[in-house]
């Protein structure tokens, strides 16, 4: 590639709901870091476990998305549209021994550590699922808020499930790898993974990206606003007062004029004055 960014960044929301104020704050927050180290962008819906998807979802996510004024640099890649690549995947980690079919529960496999236990190769009828064999790992990376992090992968993660969907910690690695993404800006709840997404980037051969994990957005009962707790969607009618909103919580203090701007001049002023360090890794609710 010619001229390559130095920096691309991504956004990659799963279409089980609509966009509430938390996804908007890692949104942003993803955003802003890339624009304002000159990088690239990349909205990437992960739409790969239609059991969980909820119907219209992913039209409403990037018409909100839009709305507020963030735009991928490249077109909208769907994972359910790049199953050959996750295909592929495997057969190169099969080659490289790395994956073992295993129809072992969650408990057993725990009671064996985590790991592969000598009959999960024997006990191959019917579906099994395919777990990626870490073999008690130890990842130690420095996270951009997080700072220092030393993470043991106590149990093999399932790349192919055993309904044979792809696993979200296969795609988002794979993914991550084809479009050359080199920061992963996202929310604190997906910490714990990373360590298992690194081990997986050197098993396909790449070098894994730099983390950057966001603090999360509370609600009253100080449970993370998420789809599953049924977090209010954002209203598309206000997208300037819900950046404004989200900036605040990322460390901002706009002026009152802002208030007024369009989101594309919101995000202009924002992306000119971002600093990593402003950010208060608290999780908490969001201030009016
Ligand atoms: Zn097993």
């Amino acid at each position: 590639m010619i001229n390559a960014p130095s920096y691309i960044g991504r956004f990659a929301p799963s279409p089980t709901g609509p966009l509430h104020f938390g996804s908007l704050v890692c949104a942003v927050g993803s955003y802003l870091d890339a624009v304002a180290h000159g990088g690239h962008w990349l909205v990437r819906m992960e739409d790969l476990d239609p059991p969980r998807e909820m119907p219209g979802a992913a039209e409403r996510i990037l018409h909100a998305l839009d709305t507020h004024g963030l735009h991928s640099h490249t077109p909208v890649a769907w994972q359910s549209r790049r199953q050959q690549l996750y295909a592929d995947a495997l057969d190169q980690l099969a080659e490289a021994d790395l994956i073992y079919p295993c129809q072992c529960t969650r408990d057993q496999i725990r009671k064996a550590g985590g790991h592969r236990r000598s009959d999960c190769q024997q006990n191959t009828e019917g579906n099994s699922a395919l777990r990626f064999c870490c073999e008690g790992a130890i990842e130690s990376f420095e996270d951009i808020w997080q700072g220092s992090q030393r993470q043991d992968i106590r149990e093999d993660p399932i790349l192919k499930r055993r309904d044979g969907l792809f696993a979200y910690q296969l795609a988002v690695v794979v993914d991550d790898i084809a479009q050359g993404v080199t920061h992963v800006v996202r929310g604190a709840d997906l910490l714990d993974c990373t360590g298992v997404q690194m081990q997986l980037f050197r098993a396909l051969g790449a070098t894994p990206p730099q983390f950057g994990h966001l603090p999360l957005v509370m609600n009253e009962g100080g449970q993370k606003l998420s789809k599953q707790n049924h977090a209010t969607p954002l209203d598309d009618q206000h997208p300037s007062e819900n950046l404004v909103q989200a900036l605040g919580f990322l460390g901002f203090h706009c002026p009152q004029s802002l208030h007024t701007e369009s989101p594309h001049g919101i995000l202009s002023w924002a992306s000119a004055r971002w600093q990593r360090h402003q950010v208060d890794l608290r999780n908490r609710l969001l201030s009016k």
